[in-house]
């Protein structure tokens, strides 16, 4: 339902001025207060009181998004804060996963309610939402939460403990265990004026993934194995990266985390459907070399490439000469758009700038390059490793490593199968 249709249905339930009510109502919503958590706020402001009769007690797994309002008992999974700007105020929210014997939910908590992963509640009115097509829980100023005395029995692991290689963006109150490969502090533009972070690469036995600490800590430095207790997954390039809120607990561990050098190897479907990688291995054929491959040029301002002379963003440009291929990658499962920058070009290449300016002038067309490349690589196997982000611009491998494979195309279609057996 629209804003529109919302604020007409509580303007003539509380029989007050409609333009007043869709008013409010828009400057909840693009404050981002759920649609239906907005209304209730409404009502409670002009005296209405909430509509409809007590809400049904539901399974979690029965709840669907036409439900308005449930009553659930479940588990808390877990229980991630998070400060959000509302109303011009700082809130603090909590967001996290209950369960019960029929499935999971994800809920946000806009009440300090005291939520702990473990804990056994039953939510009176917690309201349903719809995310991505699922529904979710908001426990809100109208929702009654009591403390369960009984612990309720549910099969899913409590505490939000995790190997890098298993987190998905939007997930929250994690607990990871790693080791900090790389930190940088850097200064950005906050919504209160500069600021300082961290950012960096961690890794543990499963993956690599990259994180950022919006409330720099000094225990995060170069080579330290940490505990983090209490971090969020956002989406960031494509893949996957961990973020330390200030309610984010960082400890020092008294093991060492092992951290494989190699990526993990995934089929490139696989990869694609997860929606990105920061690290990965992809094994295929190279069926095609792409244009723009080979001798290019780049705008001197942006990095762009340039066509003809023109930048997308700065018009008409000196362009700089790089060398690039864009492979296309197959290995049955999927595709991806493999991208070498100016070294391993110039290694599958054979040459650096000099020799394909030379050659382009030889042959007076600079696309010969992306020839004698398209000549070398298309028809064989390759391992590349780099990082894989997927969205409008597709899926593109920006690659680290590349290098020719020399089991025998049959093997591999084997050993492939047999991981998808698995
Ligand atoms: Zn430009």
């Amino acid at each position: 339902m629209s804003v529109e249709d919302r604020a007409e249905e509580l303007a003539s339930d509380l029989g007050i001025d409609k333009e007043e009510v869709r008013e409010d109502l828009e400057n909840l919503v693009s404050y981002s207060v759920p649609m239906d958590e907005a209304v209730q706020s409404l009502r409670r402001k002009y005296g209405g009181g909430s509509s409809g009769a007590e809400p049904e007690s539901k399974a979690i797994g029965e709840i669907t998004t036409d439900d308005g309002s449930v009553t659930v008992t479940a588990r808390v999974l877990t229980a991630g804060k998070r400060s959000i700007r509302y109303q011009g105020n700082e809130q603090v929210i909590t967001e996290g996963v209950l369960a019960d014997s029929t499935g999971t939910i994800d809920y946000t908590a806009w009440e300090e309610f005291g939520l702990s992963p473990g804990d056994t509640v039953t939510a009176g009115n917690a309201g349903v939402r719809e995310w991505d097509g699922h529904p979710e829980l908001n426990l809100g100023e109208s929702t009654s939460l009591v403390f369960e005395d009984e612990t309720l029995e549910v099969p899913h692991e409590v505490g939000g403990e995790t190997d890098l290689a298993s987190v998905t963006p939007g997930d929250r109150g994690l607990t990871v265990e790693a080791r900090v490969l790389e930190v940088e502090t850097r200064t950005i533009d906050g919504r209160d004026g500069e600021t300082e972070i961290l950012s960096g690469v961690l890794a543990d036995e499963s993956a690599r993934l990259p994180f950022t600490d919006w409330e720099p800590r000094g225990e995060i430095e170069e080579g330290a194995d940490l505990r983090f207790e209490n971090v969020y997954i956002r989406e960031f390039r494509g893949a996957p990266s961990v973020n330390c809120s200030e309610f984010t607990t960082v400890s020092t561990l008294d093991r060492s985390i092992e951290v494989s050098d190699g990526a993990p190897r995934r089929l490139v479907g696989e990869a694609v459907e997860s929606g990105g990688a920061f690290d990965v291995e992809l094994v295929g054929t190279i069926v095609a070399v792409r244009d723009g491959s080979g001798l290019i040029q780049r705008c001197p301002e942006c990095g762009r490439v340039v066509q003809k002379g023109q930048c997308r963003s700065h018009g008409q440009v000196d362009g700089e000469d790089d060398l690039r291929v864009k492979a296309i990658l197959d290995d049955g499962t999927g595709t991806v758009t493999a991208i070498l920058g100016t070294d391993l070009t110039r290694e599958v290449y054979g040459g650096g700038l000099e020799e394909a300016r030379e050659q382009a002038r030889e042959a007076m067309d600079q696309k010969v390059v992306a020839d004698t490349i398209r000549e070398r690589l298309v028809g064989r196997e390759y391992a590349v490793r780099g990082s894989l982000s997927v969205d409008e611009y597709g899926a593109n491998l920006n690659a680290s490593e590349f290098a020719e494979v020399d089991e025998p195309p049959t093997e591999r279609a084997r050993a492939l199968l047999a991981e998808v057996a698995e």
